[in-house]
């Protein structure tokens, strides 16, 4: 297929205004399923179970078995439609989606339609900048989720060539919550990172509630992104796009620009745009056509006659209410003024998506400065040239211990960091490391002056001129020292005793 026309970011904008529209689905990780006792592969416990190992008659929709809404899917959807600031349905009530797939064994999807457990909501989503923006909510409605397609044999991994399929029903029935939004104008230029900033916000909210393990690679949060854009001036909303299932939060962000740049040239050209749904890639960076999709699709909803509708006790949705976490970006400007950081270094942090582990760090006794510098610094950089997580390199204990030890004056910066890196090594704690490296710095001035002496012997002309009053000469001495140390002396100190030994020499 010949690869869409592109136009300018800019001159598109210039055009076209982008109206943007998100369909967020979160995997709950409750112990098991939505309707029934199955084990949840979206919980920890039980990634990388072997396909179909986790389902229950009810996931397969076998004659006779009923489904049982799981309570503490329920509880999760609530919290979670608190915290974006929903209303939550005094009766909410689930409808039969119906649709024939071989990943669907009932042939129908129990969803809820027009009775969602929470309605009309608002995030507040900050970009890199700082700058906030209010996202409004449409609805978050509960859901399972289907089984999933292996299409073996083709080239691109898609049922088209391939020689056949398999099918795993571990996930169906995986409890979902999708959060759908209200149309966003007004984005501008902006519109690819408020894309990127909005699923990032909605990860963070999950996560602090800890009601599903939130990893996008693994498919526990998947973002639809719907896109379209109007002439400048008009009124009505032009034809959008959906692309589905991006999969990481930078794809969301480039999908949004594509689609921008690429229905512009349509546009433009005097193309209509096609309402379909259209795959990601991540490899070329591009779209491709799904389905065309209308905007009454006929699944002929109907209520869900095995179960009856949700009736949460308002003494429930309190309790939930007043457990929930801190807002995110409430969060946000709360540590940046305990922490008395400026704009940059804050960003510097939140952007490196380390929040936690320097709010942990510091809670483990080390200074809001020191954190951040070690979690921007050389933590950072080793994550960055190893590829990994900076939260997976070392706990935050262990970088508040280390922090102690240069505090103490055993660590000077420099042995820090070797024993930084023995720590991510898995030599052990700080401390251990220092022990079994010896790398501690060498305190004991005995030591210091015997090195000294033989440094000033070794170079009487330095020795002259530190006498005439010519202190920086004593740098080269620092220098011989510290060799002689292996770099575990305190420079300042040595510093010290020289001009005092070279006084009395
Ligand atoms: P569907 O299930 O057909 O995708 P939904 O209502 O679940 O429809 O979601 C559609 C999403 O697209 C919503 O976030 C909605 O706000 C958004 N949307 C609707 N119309 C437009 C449009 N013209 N341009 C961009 N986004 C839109
Ligand atoms: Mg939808």
């Amino acid at each position: 297929m010949a690869a869409a026309k592109l136009m300018d970011f800019d001159r598109a904008l210039e055009l076209f205004e982008p109206v943007l529209g998100f369909e967020v689905h979160v995997e709950l990780n409750t112990a098991t399923k939505m309707f029934s006792s199955a084990g949840n592969p979206a919980h920890d416990a039980n990634h990388g179970a072997a396909p179909n190992t986790l389902v229950a008659p009810v996931d397969m929709g076998l004659p006779g078995a009923l489904p049982v809404v799981n309570e503490e899917a329920v509880r999760s959807s609530i919290s979670l439609g608190l915290a974006l600031g929903c209303q939550i349905a005094p009766s909410s009530r689930f409808a039969r989606k119906n649709y024939f797939y071989p990943d669907l064994g009932k042939n129908y999807q129990i969803s809820q339609y027009d009775e969602p457990i929470a309605f009309e909501g608002r995030v507040v989503v900050e970009l890199e900048d700082g700058t906030e923006v209010g996202i409004d909510i449409e609805r978050a409605h509960m859901e399972e989720d289907a089984g999933k397609l292996t299409h073996v044999g083709g080239s691109t991994g898609r049922i088209q060539g391939a020689e056949y399929s398999l099918v795993d029903y571990n996930r169906a029935g995986v409890p979902l919550v999708e959060i759908v939004t209200k149309p966003i104008v007004g984005a501008e230029h902006r519109a690819p990172e408020i894309a990127k900033a909005y699923v990032q916000t909605i990860r963070d909210i999950v996560r602090a509630l800890g009601i599903s393990e939130a990893r996008m690679e693994r498919g526990n949060l998947r973002c639809d992104a719907n896109v379209s854009l109007r002439p400048r001036g008009q009124e009505k909303f032009g034809t959008r796009t959906e692309t589905k299932n991006v999969n990481s939060m930078r794809s969301v962000e480039r999908a949004v620009r594509y689609e921008i740049q690429r229905q512009a040239a349509i546009l433009e050209a005097g193309g209509t745009i096609t309402q379909e749904t259209r795959h990601w890639h991540e490899d070329t960076g591009r779209t491709s056509p799904g389905r065309p999709k209308s905007d009454a699709d006929d699944y002929r909803y109907f209520p869900e006659p095995d179960l009856l509708p949700v009736v949460p006790a308002p003494e429930l949705v309190e309790q939930l209410r007043a457990a929930l976490p801190e807002a995110p970006a409430a969060r946000r400007r709360r540590l940046k003024s305990e922490w008395g950081f400026t704009d940059l270094e804050f960003q510097d942090v939140a952007n490196g998506g380390i929040l936690p582990e320097v709010e942990a760090t510091i809670a483990a006794g080390a200074s809001p400065a020191a954190a951040r510098k070690w979690w921007t610094g050389e933590i950072a950089r080793i994550a960055n040239a190893q590829d990994r997580e900076a939260s997976e390199l070392v706990s935050p204990a262990d970088v508040a211990a280390l922090q102690g030890l240069v505090d103490a004056g055993t660590l000077t910066d420099k042995l820090a960091r070797q024993v930084l890196e023995g720590v991510i090594a898995g030599e052990g704690t700080p401390q251990k490391v220092v022990d079994a490296r010896g790398l501690a710095v060498v305190s004991d001035d005995g030591a210091l002056i015997a090195a000294i002496d033989e440094a000033l012997t070794a170079q009487p002309d330095v020795l002259e001129k530190i006498r005439d009053g010519k202190v920086q000469a004593a740098g080269a001495i620092i220098g011989a020292v510290m060799k002689a140390m292996k770099g575990q002396a305190d420079a300042a100190r040595v510093r010290e005793l020289i001009l005092e030994r070279a006084a009395q020499a």
